[in-house]
C-alpha cells in the first residue's frame, strides 16, 4: 500500500506550495495592519504640513507688507511739529498705536516727557524708554538657519549660491531634514552665547509622540542695543517681550537721521493675521496661528477645551513674532485609529477568507488526489481480478470439454451435468465480458440502448426460471414472487438485454456474497408508479459505511469473504447507471433478520 506515503508527500508538497506562501502573506498583512496608524497619520501630517507652511510664507508676506505701508504712511517731516503729524499717522492707520521720534543721538524727542502725558503714553515710556534712549540691549531674534547659513551649506558651488534665495532656502530645508545637523548648530549657537528659546507648542504627529518637551526654537537671539539694530538698515520691525507679551516696534529713519517709529496695534496685527488663515475649520483639522502664551488667534467653537499647546503639526511664524507658530489639530484625534480599525478589520477579513480559501482548496485537493490514487490502485487490481475472472471459467470449460472428447463419461447423467457447467460457466464469462464492455462503452459515452416496451414480471420470471436449474444444483433455494397488476404483467420502457443484465448481476452477487445461508428470493411489486425488484439473500449484508462506496466503480469489499470471492468490482456500479439511464435506481437495504435487499426501482411505462 503506497497510499499514505503517498499522501504524506502530497500534504508536504501542498504545504510547501500553497501554505508557507499564504502565511507568509498573512505576516506581511498582519505587519501592515499594525502600521496601518502610522501610515494614516503620516499621510494626514504630510498634507497638514503643506497648509501650514502655507500659512506661515501668508503671515511673513504680510508683515512684509505691514512694514511697507507704516513706512509710507508715516510722516516724512516730523521735527517742526511732532503733535499733529504723530497723531494724524495714528489716525490714518490702524495699525499705528503709541508713536514716538528719536534724534540721530537716541534722545526721545517724543513723547515728549515735559508734556502732561496720557496713561497710555506713560506705559509706553516706562517699558520703552531705557531701550529707545539706547540704553538697554533686548533680544533680537533671527532664523538659526540663516545665521549659520554658511555652515550648514558647505557643498554648495559658489556659483548657485549666489543665485537670490537659494542658499538662503537650502540652509533652511536641510536645517530641517537633518536632526544630526540641528543638534551641531544649536551646539554652536549656545557656544557662541546665542540663546534658543524652548518653543511653545509640542506636536504630536508621528515620530514625535516620544518627545516630553517643546524642542528648542528655530529662532535663535542675540542681545542688541537700538542702535546695532538699526545700524545697517533704514527701517524695521522689532520685536519685544514686554510684561504683558510680546510687543511688536516700528522704525524708520528719516532723510535727516531722526528716527521715526510705532508700536503696532496688537489687535490691528491679530486682526490682519487671522484674515490669513484660508478655512479656520474642517472635518478633518483646524488651522490657526497661535500666540507666544500658546493661546490660538482664533479658535473655532468647541463642546470639549483642546489643548492648544498639543498641535498635530506647526511650524514657527517669523523671527519678528518669535514664538508664534502656525498649526493644525485634527478635528477628531479619534478619527484617525477608527480609520485605520477599520482597514484593520478588512485586512483581517481578507486574510480570514484567504486562509479558510487555502484549507477548503488544501482539503479538496487532498481527497480528490487520495480519489484518484485509491482509485489508480483499485484500477491495478481489477485487471487481475478480470483475468483471474476470465482464466478461471475458460479452465473449467476446457476440462469438461476435454472430458467429453475422451469420451470416458461412465454416465449421461454425468455427461449432462458437465455440459451444463460448461453452460453456465459460459454465462458467467458473458457476464463479466458484457460487464466490461460495457464499462467502457459507458465510460466513453457509447453507451446505446435498443429501448421498447418490456414486460417486466415476465422478463424476472423468465431469467429466474432459467438460472434456476443451476442455483439449485449449487444447493440454493431460490424463489419469485410476483405482486404485480391483476394480469400479472408490468411494463416499462427499457431495453431488455440491459435489464437482464442488471438482474443478473445483482443475482450473481448474492450468490457470491451469500455464505453458507443459500436462500434468495426475488420480488417484484408495484408502487403506484414505480415497479420495484428486491433481490433478497441470507448472506453477511454490507457494512454500514461501505453502503454507498459499494457502488463506486472497482470498489470491492474488503472483507476476508469478498477476498476469497471472484469479482471485478464492476457488476453494482454499472448496473446503476444502466438503471439511472431508464430513470430509475438501485439501492441497498440491510435486510431484516440478516442478509441483504438490492432493490431496483423503474418508473411504469407511459406514466411519467
Ligand atoms: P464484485 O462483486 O465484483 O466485487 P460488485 O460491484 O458487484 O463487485 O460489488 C461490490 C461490492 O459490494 C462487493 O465487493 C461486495 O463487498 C459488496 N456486495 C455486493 N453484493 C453484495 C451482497 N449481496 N451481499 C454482501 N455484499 C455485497
Amino acid at each position: 500500500m503506497r497510499t499514505p506515503a503517498r499522501s504524506k508527500r502530497l500534504g508536504w508538497i501542498f504545504g510547501l506550495v500553497v501554505l508557507v506562501p499564504g502565511v507568509l502573506l498573512a505576516v506581511i498583512a498582519v505587519r501592515s495592519i499594525d502600521r496601518e496608524e502610522a501610515y494614516i497619520e503620516k499621510q494626514l501630517e504630510g498634507t497638514l504640513l503643506a497648509e501650514v507652511v502655507y500659512l506661515v510664507s501668508l503671515v511673513e508676506t504680510e508683515l512684509g507688507r505691514i512694514e511697507t505701508e507704516l513706512a509710507d504712511s508715516a510722516p516724512i517731516d516730523p521735527l517742526s511739529d511732532p503733535e499733529t503729524s504723530l497723531s494724524q499717522w495714528r489716525k490714518a492707520s490702524a495699525l499705528v498705536s503709541s508713536t514716538f521720534l528719536l534724534s540721530p543721538e537716541f534722545q526721545i524727542l517724543w513723547p515728549r516727557t515735559s508734556d502732561h502725558l496720557d496713561e497710555g503714553e506713560l506705559s509706553f515710556l516706562s517699558l520703552n524708554s531705557d531701550f529707545l534712549s539706547n540704553r538697554l540691549e533686548v533680544p533680537v531674534f533671527e532664523d538659526i538657519a540663516m545665521a549659520f547659513k554658511d555652515q550648514i551649506v558647505v557643498a554648495q558651488a559658489e556659483q548657485e549660491k549666489k543665485i537670490a534665495g537659494v542658499e538662503r532656502q537650502l540652509a533652511k530645508s536641510q536645517f530641517q531634514m537633518d536632526e544630526e545637523l540641528q543638534e551641531r548648530i544649536y551646539e554652536q549657537a549656545s557656544e557662541e552665547g546665542l540663546q534658543a528659546q524652548s518653543r511653545v507648542l509640542l506636536p504630536s504627529a508621528p515620530g514625535t509622540e516620544k518627545q516630553e518637551q517643546p524642542p528648542p526654537s528655530v529662532f535663535i537671539s542675540r542681545d542688541l542695543r537700538l542702535e546695532e539694530i538699526t545700524k545697517d538698515r533704514d527701517q524695521g520691525l522689532i520685536s519685544r517681550f514686554v510684561e504683558n507679551g510680546l510687543a511688536l516696534l516700528f522704525w524708520k529713519r528719516l532723510a535727516d537721521g531722526h528716527l521715526v517709529g510705532c508700536v503696532i496695534s496688537d489687535t490691528e496685527l491679530r486682526e490682519r493675521l487671522i484674515a490669513l488663515i484660508p478655512e479656520l475649520y474642517t472635518a478633518v483639522r483646524i488651522l490657526t496661528l497661535v500666540d507666544e502664551q500658546g493661546q490660538p488667534l482664533v479658535a473655532p467653537q468647541e463642546r470639549e477645551a483642546r489643548d492648544y499647546r498639543r498641535p498635530f503639526v506647526a511650524r514657527e511664524l517669523s523671527a519678528v513674532l518669535p514664538l508664534w507658530e502656525a498649526a493644525a489639530y485634527l478635528t477628531d484625534p479619534g478619527a484617525v485609529s477608527a480609520r485605520a480599525g477599520r482597514a484593520a478589520r478588512i485586512l483581517w477579513a481578507l486574510i480570514s477568507i484567504l486562509f479558510v480559501s487555502i484549507l477548503v482548496g488544501g482539503i479538496l485537493v487532498l481527497r480528490a488526489v487520495r480519489t484518484e490514487v485509491v482509485l489508480a490502485r483499485q484500477k491495478t487490481s481489477f485487471v487481475a481480478n478480470v483475468s483471474h475472472e476470465l482464466k478461471t471459467p475458460l479452465t473449467s470449460i476446457r476440462m469438461f470439454a476435454e472430458m467429453l472428447k475422451t469420451g470416458r463419461q461412465p454416465s449421461e447423467g454425468k455427461r449432462r451435468e458437465y455440459l451444463s457447467l460448461m453452460v453456465s460457466e459460459s454465462e458467467r464469462l458473458t457476464r463479466l465480458i458484457n460487464n466490461v464492455l460495457d464499462f467502457s462503452r459507458m465510460e466513453q459515452g457509447l453507451k446505446r440502448y435498443a429501448m421498447e416496451r418490456v414486460d417486466l414480471a415476465a422478463l424476472c420470471r423468465e431469467l429466474v426460471e432459467n438460472q434456476r436449474p443451476r442455483y439449485e444444483q449449487n444447493g440454493f433455494d431460490l424463489e419469485l414472487r410476483v405482486d404485480a397488476c391483476a394480469d400479472g404483467a408490468v411494463f416499462v420502457e427499457g431495453d431488455p438485454e440491459s435489464l437482464k443484465q442488471s438482474l443478473l448481476n445483482l443475482l450473481s452477487n448474492a450468490e457470491k456474497y451469500s455464505g453458507q445461508m443459500k436462500s434468495i428470493e426475488v420480488r417484484l411489486r408495484r408502487e403506484e408508479s414505480w415497479v420495484c425488484i428486491d433481490v433478497m439473500d441470507r448472506g453477511r449484508g454490507v457494512p454500514a459505511a461501505q453502503a454507498r462506496q459499494i457502488f463506486q466503480e472497482f470498489y470491492r469489499g474488503e472483507d476476508s469473504l469478498t477476498a476469497k470471492v471472484r469479482g471485478s468490482g464492476l457488476g453494482l456500479s454499472i448496473t446503476r447507471s444502466i438503471l439511472r439511464d431508464h430513470g430509475g435506481d438501485v439501492l441497498y437495504l440491510p435486510r431484516e433478520g440478516g442478509g441483504s435487499i438490492f432493490r431496483i426501482q423503474l418508473p411504469v411505462a407511459g406514466q411519467r
